[in-house]
């Protein structure tokens, strides 16, 4: 079992397959796109093999599989059809932005994946236009009919950022009406490859999108969070589904974080915040052997900053958090 520094149990992996996206999400990247790494840069699909199978032998129990968008890369699904027969994987999920899925949905459920987090800030075709500078939404919402009819769990993000999208935040609490949804609305985080952002302080945190919300819903209820959740969910009487908020900027839920990252490049990084704590790439391709590999990772998780606060500071790049999301998984 792998347990870091502060006593947390570390049980799941995000590996973000590529940091190439088909949409230009604009609190994610800049429209002209990022700086992509070169093929070569990119961790190997046997590369992700092998460091997920060493993972789930340190006690790595769930795998979710992020980007970049993942299902622009090609041979995703025999990817993931081989990584959900290793030894040891009790969850296999995705983070997609629903442009390219619908057509995967049965493969995905036939490998036993059960779970889907599908991004999605808006209902309405404009804006989601002026936000992801591309007229996908329609695609997207296929998607989600798809991942229902094939009775999946899905989970709706929603990044909340201001005067953009403030506006769709009730709209897509509709949605949890008649499908059995969870919408979470996420705060917006300064990863978004470089674009300006609010000061300081964010002028949508988790407060007061819930505030929004209840002042709509009176009646709506706290529910239950899961053992590592990171959002705080709730529940409108009457409703199929349900909503949550997750405090990404505020970095309420570190005390509990059981979550480690591999970014396209090779890089671990065991906060969202860090810059990259080891670089597994070179050490894959320096020939390091199972048990060197293992050695290095639980030292890494060994010397793990406090919460997100800590991380950032410990950055060996001074400069404010800009990287994209994209070169990170989310
Ligand atoms: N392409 C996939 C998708 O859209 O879900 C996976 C990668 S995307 C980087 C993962 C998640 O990060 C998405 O839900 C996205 O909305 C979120 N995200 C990206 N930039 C963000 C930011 N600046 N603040 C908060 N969430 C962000």
């Amino acid at each position: 079992m792998l347990i870091d520094n502060h006593g947390r149990t570390i049980n799941y992996l995000r590996l973000a397959v590529t940091d190439r996206c088909n949409l230009r999400c604009f609190y994610c990247m800049p429209e002209e796109g990022i700086v992509l790494q070169p093929r070569t840069e990119i961790l190997t699909w046997e590369e992700m093999l092998r460091i997920s199978s060493l993972l789930l032998k340190l006690g790595i129990e769930k795998i979710r599989i992020t980007g970049g968008e993942p299902f622009v890369r090609k041979d995703l699904m025999p990817f993931l059809s081989s990584l959900s027969k290793m030894d040891g994987l009790r969850q296999l999920t995705l983070t997609t932005n629903g442009v390219l899925t619908a057509p995967h949905v049965p493969e995905l459920k036939k490998m036993g994946i059960r779970s889907v987090n599908l991004s999605l800030d808006t209902l309405d075709r404009n804006r989601f236009f002026a936000i992801a500078k591309r007229d996908e939404l329609l695609r997207v919402l296929e998607t989600l009919d798809t991942l229902l009819h094939h009775d999946m769990e899905v989970k709706v993000n929603a990044v909340v950022m201001g005067e953009k999208n403030s506006l769709d935040i009730l709209p897509l609490v509709e949605l949890t009406k008649n499908l059995p949804v969870n919408v979470r609305f996420i705060e917006e985080m300064p990863f978004n490859g470089g674009n300006e952002i609010h000061g300081e302080s964010l002028p949508w945190n988790y407060l007061k999108i819930i505030e929004v919300i209840r002042d709509r819903y009176p009646l709506l209820q706290k529910i239950q969070d899961g053992e590592y959740s990171t959002s705080y969910n709730y529940h409108i009487p009457g409703h199929l589904g349900s909503v949550g908020v997750i405090a990404a900027y505020s970095r309420t839920f570190c005390g509990t974080c059981n979550r480690l990252r591999i970014t396209p490049q090779g890089l671990l990084k065991t906060c969202l915040y860090d810059d990259g704590v080891l670089n597994v790439k070179n050490l894959l391709r320096e020939g390091y052997s199972d048990e060197q590999l293992a050695k290095a990772l639980t030292n890494t998780t060994n010397h793990r900053a406090k919460d997100g606060w800590e991380a950032e500071q410990l950055r060996n790049e001074k400069m404010p958090v800009h990287e994209s999301m994209a070169t990170i998984g989310g």
